[in-house]
């Protein structure tokens, strides 16, 4: 498919990348601009059990946050993401044909891309599985990559994109990676019940931990198989049209991809809203994983553990559900592409 302002240039995908965001900083006044204010933003740190959470004020996202996202809304305003809307200052690499990889003009992290469908479609957890696992390979694992569920903080959720981010920036991922890696003990099992180890390697959050699933697997089918097997797990605890609420993360090292994903209970907590005792806050993906974005001041100087803990017990999926999921998972009898399951 065409596109007349593509970004061409020798060496990988993963060297090829930074260097559009690069030329896209000097050449797009408005990128520039807004990466100038990502550079100012402020941030305060907090602690949640054994979990770190930031809060970033950035103002630069306020329309993301307050983006009205009902099909009549999105049916008013031109698609930002379709091609032919797109800023002339803005180049895209195309990816695999149907892909254009951006600059985010409202970025979170620097750099910050956007990864859009060339054609207007929903957002589909289906369709932006493999391409998550293949950019993520592609990207030679130096980016994290992350979908957002039509109702769980996507702002175009009728334009089909992913995002990327450099690795390990989410306070959650970290936590993840350092889980990951470090020995397990019966006496230290650490926060994640692992509960399939071959041929993918699942687990869900303990008790007490935020809500989430993990996998991992060096077979892209069989991740594939066993990601499609935890969709149909979540669909049947917490029903949801077009899709199981969710936010979807992708990393690739070491030849082996980790997806880890937060089910997801709520589109925005109850006290969102722009009156004195509500706070602008949508959560995404960058959200629930422990990246809080605060694009209003006032909401930045009186946010609290309370009011944080509040916030992903609203829109996570809950406790008790997360317990029904992980019983469907360790019981049954299905978990990948070739049938043979082990437990842990
Ligand atoms: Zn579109």
């Amino acid at each position: 498919m065409a596109f007349d302002r593509s970004f061409i240039g020798p060496g990988s995908l993963a060297n090829l990348v930074p260097a559009l965001w690069r030329q896209q900083v000097e050449d797009w006044p408005r990128l520039r601009e807004a990466l100038d204010g990502l550079r100012k933003v402020r941030t305060r740190s907090f602690r949640l059990g054994l979990s770190t959470v930031v809060v970033q004020y950035n103002p630069g996202r306020e329309a993301s946050s307050a983006a009205k996202v009902d099909a009549a809304s999105l049916a008013a305003r031109p698609c930002f993401l379709c091609k032919d809307n797109l800023p002339k200052s803005q180049c895209g690499i195309v990816y695999r044909k149907d892909w254009l990889i951006l600059c985010n003009p409202a970025p979170i992290f620097e750099p910050h891309f956007t990864i859009s469908s060339m054609t207007h479609q929903p957002q589909s957890v289906q369709v932006a599985a493999p391409v998550m696992l293949d950019l993520a390979r592609d990207l030679d694992g130096h980016y994290t990559i992350f979908y957002n569920g039509p109702s769980s903080g996507a702002s175009a959720p009728d334009h089909l994109h992913l995002q990327a981010a450099p690795v390990a920036l989410l306070p959650h991922e970290k936590e993840l990676v350092r889980n990951i890696c470090c020995g397990r003990t019966a006496e230290s099992p650490g926060w994640i019940d692992w509960v399939h180890c071959e041929p993918v390697r699942i687990g869900v959050s303990r008790p007490g931990h935020r809500s989430a699933i993990f996998l991992m697997s060096r077979s892209r089918d069989e991740l594939l198989s066993a990601l499609e097997w935890v969709l149909e797990v979540l669909a049947e605890v917490r029903p949801a049209r077009p899709e199981p609420m969710l936010n979807l993360f992708v990393g690739y090292a070491d030849n082996c991809w980790t997806v880890w994903l937060y089910p997801r209970a709520a589109h925005r907590p109850s006290f969102y809203g722009l009156g004195p005792d509500e706070f602008l806050i949508s959560p995404g993906a960058v959200d629930v994983a422990g990246l809080l974005i605060l694009p209003r001041g006032t909401d930045f100087e009186r946010i609290n553990e309370e009011i944080i803990t509040r916030v992903y017990e609203e829109v996570l999926m809950s406790p008790g559900d997360l317990l029904r999921v992980r019983f469907k998972l360790a019981h049954s009898e299905r978990v990948g592409g070739n049938g043979v399951r082990r437990s842990c």
